[in-house]
């Protein structure tokens, strides 16, 4: 029987995760650094049978219409929002992704830009190496608020907004959330508490945001809801940058109507050049680089390969996304 094929859309997918793909198929990698032009991904997956992919493509109809012989598309992500899911299930398609290995360094991250937004740590760096620090210690030098001790505000009690409820009980943090299902054994365990999503923004000293980015979380954090919270608080974004309303949130730190934020994702990525954020000493910005630990990189990878593997010898993925596929399939 002819071997399958693969096609993998980045050349820094992890020789671990590339020998899991070789165990059963002809592997080819696109050669070029950073994500294929779409003419050149249309063209790489008109042969295969998998397609091992990143955030950066975009798997729409178009693409599932040339790749004829497609089975199994699996992101190196854990959001999927990039791929057209219902597209492929209708198509028989098997969509994977990569939960749970990248949770607690995600959260890491989160905490990370909790921590540098709120004590000012990027901008004070910035200032002692701009030549600034010419007085040893003033009372009021550099001040920034309070992490241990204040309401944190998770909106998506999911995976990683769970992981950063475990953190913030070390900072002795009340814990107030927002989700579409309640936890209640979280809420017994941890002491956190369900709360309309008003009064979590109306309370919060932080929120911080891991909803998914679907039709009805896209903009959910908008005008509207900066006006509903403390002119002290500070927004944490590193789910996904549409779930956030940009030019919103742009005008809201013009306005001081927060006090400050902190984001690994934006609405375009990288960000643009011109974007005011860029200048605005209260907002601290990653790269998308939230589960970017060696690590979990590597086992994110292994993921999204075991995915393909097991979906190409016929059996259920390790994570799957669109369970109903297998209906039809069976
Ligand atoms: P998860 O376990 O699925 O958690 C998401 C939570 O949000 C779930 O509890 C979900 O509820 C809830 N939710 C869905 N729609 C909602 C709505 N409209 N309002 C309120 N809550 C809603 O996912 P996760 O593993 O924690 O990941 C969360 C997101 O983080 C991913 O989707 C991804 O986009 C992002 N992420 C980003 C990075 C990065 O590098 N920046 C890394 C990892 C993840 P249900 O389960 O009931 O739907």
């Amino acid at each position: 029987m002819a071997r399958s094929k693969v096609y993998v859309s980045s050349n820094e997918v992890p020789d671990k995760a590339i020998q899991v793909l070789r165990s059963i198929a002809d592997v080819r990698i696109n050669p070029k650094d950073g994500p294929p032009a779409r003419d050149v991904l249309l063209k790489e997956v008109e042969d295969v049978d998998g397609l091992f992919c990143l955030l950066t493509e975009r798997i729409d109809a178009e693409l599932m219409d040339r790749a004829k012989k497609l089975k199994v598309v699996a992101n190196m992500a854990v959001g999927y929002d990039n791929i057209n899911v219902d597209e492929a299930t209708r198509r028989g398609i098997i969509v994977g992704n990569t939960p749970g290995v990248l949770t607690e360094t995600t959260a890491d991250t989160a905490f990370a830009l909790m921590l540098a937004v709120a004590r000012r740590i990027v901008e004070a760096d910035n200032y002692v190496r701009a030549g600034k620090w010419v007085v040893p210690w003033t009372p009021m030098m550099m001040v920034g608020s309070d992490v241990y001790g204040k309401t944190l505000g998770i909106y998506g009690l999911g995976r990683i907004g769970l992981a950063i409820a475990r953190r913030a009980k070390g900072f002795n943090m009340r814990l107030i959330y927002y989700d579409v299902i309640r936890n209640e054994k979280a809420e017994k365990e941890m002491g956190i508490e369900y709360l309309p999503f008003e009064d979590v923004l109306r309370q919060c000293d932080f929120l911080s945001i891991h909803v998914p980015l679907l039709p009805e979380t896209r903009h959910s954090v908008g005008q509207k809801q900066f006006a509903l919270m403390k002119k002290t608080a500070f927004v944490i974004n590193n789910a996904r940058g549409p779930i956030i309303d940009e030019p919103a949130l742009i005008k809201a730190l013009q306005e001081k109507r927060i006090a400050g934020v902190g984001l690994d994702v934006f609405w375009h990525e990288p960000i643009e050049k011109n974007s005011p954020l860029l200048k605005m000493n209260n907002v601290v910005i990653l790269p998308h680089i939230s589960s970017g630990s060696i690590e979990t990189r590597i086992a994110m990878a292994v993921l999204a390969a075991e995915n393909i593997v097991a979906a190409l010898k016929g059996e259920v993925p390790p994570a799957l996304v669109n369970k109903e596929v297998l209906k039809r399939k069976s």
